[in-house]
C-alpha cells in the first residue's frame, strides 16, 4: 500500500501536514509532501505525486510513520532561557519552528556557529568567560523571532491570505539578523534588520559579512574560520600595522577587488573585523586611532 493512501485511511487529508521535499527519510520517520493544494487530496492525487517523486514506497509500513503522523502538531517555540552555566541550548533542543521556510536546521547550524568559535577562543585563554554570555543575547532573540514569524507564515499559508512572509522576506528571517551583544561594537549606522525588509547583503556590526569572490577563486566567507579576520583595501595600512600590536590571534586580510569597500560600506582606508562566525564585530568607516580597533577586539572577545 502506498503511505499517501495509509495516511488518508488515517484521517490525515489536510494539504501539507506533512510536508517534507518529496519523500524523505529521518531515521525512522517519513514524510511524504500531501501540497498545498485541496486538489491534491484525492487518493489518485497522492498516489499518483508519490510515485513521480518516490517511486517504490510500498515497503513503508505506517506503524514506521504512526507516531509522526498520528501526533502531527507543529511547534512554534523558543526556550526561556538559552544558556544556564556551563549548559547551552542550541538547534531543536533551543526552538522548534513549523516547516513554513524550512529554517530549522540552518538555525540550529547557526546556533552551533555562533557558540562553537566562543567556546574555542574562552578554552584557549584568548577571551573571559563573558563572551559565553553573548551567546544567548545574541541567538535567543533570533530564536524567538524565528518562532513567531514562522507561526505567522504557517497560517497564512492554511488561511491563503497573501505573503506567507509578510514581516520579512524569508532569507532576511534566515540569515539577515544583526546581532546586538557585548561582543559587538556599533557604529551608529541605521538598524540593518527592520521590518519588511528583504534581505540585502551588508557589513553593519552584528550582520553576518557578505559574500564577495577574492582574486583566488575563494569567497570572502571562506576567510572566517578559527581566529578573527581583519579586512582592510590595499589603502588600509594603518589598519594593519594596529593590528600587528596585538594579543590575540588575529588573521589580516587585504582585498584588492574594487568592490570591496563599497559592499562592506567602508572607505578604502576602512577596515572591518569579522568573527570566526562570519559575523562583524566592528566595522571603521575610515581610517582613524589604532587603540579603536584594540577597543573593539578587547570588547568583542571580553
Ligand atoms: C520531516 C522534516 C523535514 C524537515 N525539513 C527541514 C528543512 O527543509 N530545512 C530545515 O532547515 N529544517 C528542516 N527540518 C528541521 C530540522 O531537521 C531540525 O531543525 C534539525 O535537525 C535540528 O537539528 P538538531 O541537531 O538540533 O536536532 P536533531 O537533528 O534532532 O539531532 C539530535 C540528535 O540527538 C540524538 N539524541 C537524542 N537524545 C539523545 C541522547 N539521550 N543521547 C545521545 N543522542 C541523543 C538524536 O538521535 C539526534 O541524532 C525538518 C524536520 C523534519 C522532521
Amino acid at each position: 500500500m502506498w503511505l499517501a493512501e495509509q495516511l488518508l485511511d488515517h484521517g490525515v487529508a489536510e494539504p501539507g501536514l506533512v510536508a517534507g521535499g518529496g519523500p524523505a527519510t529521518f531515521d525512522d520517520q517519513c514524510a511524504v509532501d500531501l501540497g498545498q493544494d485541496e486538489g491534491l487530496v484525492d487518493r489518485e492525487g497522492l498516489v499518483d505525486r508519490e510515485r513521480q517523486v518516490g517511486g517504490d514506497r510500498r515497503q513503508v509500513g505506517l506503524e514506521r510513520v504512526g507516531a509522526v503522523v498520528e501526533d502531527a502538531a507543529y511547534a512554534a517555540q523558543s526556550a526561556t532561557r538559552y544558556a544556564e552555566g556551563p549548559v547551552f541550548l542550541v538547534g531543536d533542543a533551543a526552538h522548534r519552528f513549523p516547516p513554513a521556510g524550512a529554517t530549522g536546521m540552518s538555525a540550529a547550524m547557526h546556533d552551533a556557529h555562533n557558540l562553537a568559535w566562543k567556546i574555542g577562543m574562552v578554552a584557549r585563554g584568548h577571551a573571559g568567560p563573558g563572551l559565553l554570555d553573548t551567546y544567548e543575547a545574541e541567538r535567543a532573540p533570533v530564536g524567538r523571532r524565528t518562532a513567531a514569524e514562522t507561526a505567522a507564515a504557517w497560517t497564512r499559508i492554511f488561511a491563503g491570505t497573501g505573503e506567507p512572509f509578510a514581516g520579512r522576506s524569508l532569507a532576511q528571517l534566515d540569515m539577515g539578523y544583526q546581532y546586538a551583544s557585548a561582543a559587538v561594537t556599533g557604529d551608529g549606522g541605521p538598524d540593518a534588520d527592520p521590518p519588511g525588509a528583504d534581505y540585502i547583503p551588508g557589513a553593519a556590526p552584528g550582520c553576518r559579512a557578505p559574500h564577495l569572490w577574492l582574486d583566488s577563486g575563494r569567497s570572502t566567507i571562506d576567510l572566517f574560520d578559527r581566529d578573527p579576520v581583519l579586512l582592510t583595501a590595499p589603502a588600509g595600512g594603518t589598519w594593519r600595522e594596529a593590528a600587528a600590536a596585538f594579543g590575540v590571534p588575529l588573521t589580516t586580510v587585504t582585498i584588492g577587488q574594487p568592490a570591496w569597500p563599497a559592499l562592506y560600506g567602508v572607505a578604502p582606508d576602512g577596515a572591518v573585523l569579522v568573527r570566526p562566525d562570519g559575523h562583524v564585530a566592528w566595522r571603521a568607516r575610515a581610517a582613524g586611532p589604532a587603540g579603536d580597533l584594540a577597543a573593539a577586539a578587547r570588547r568583542a572577545l571580553s
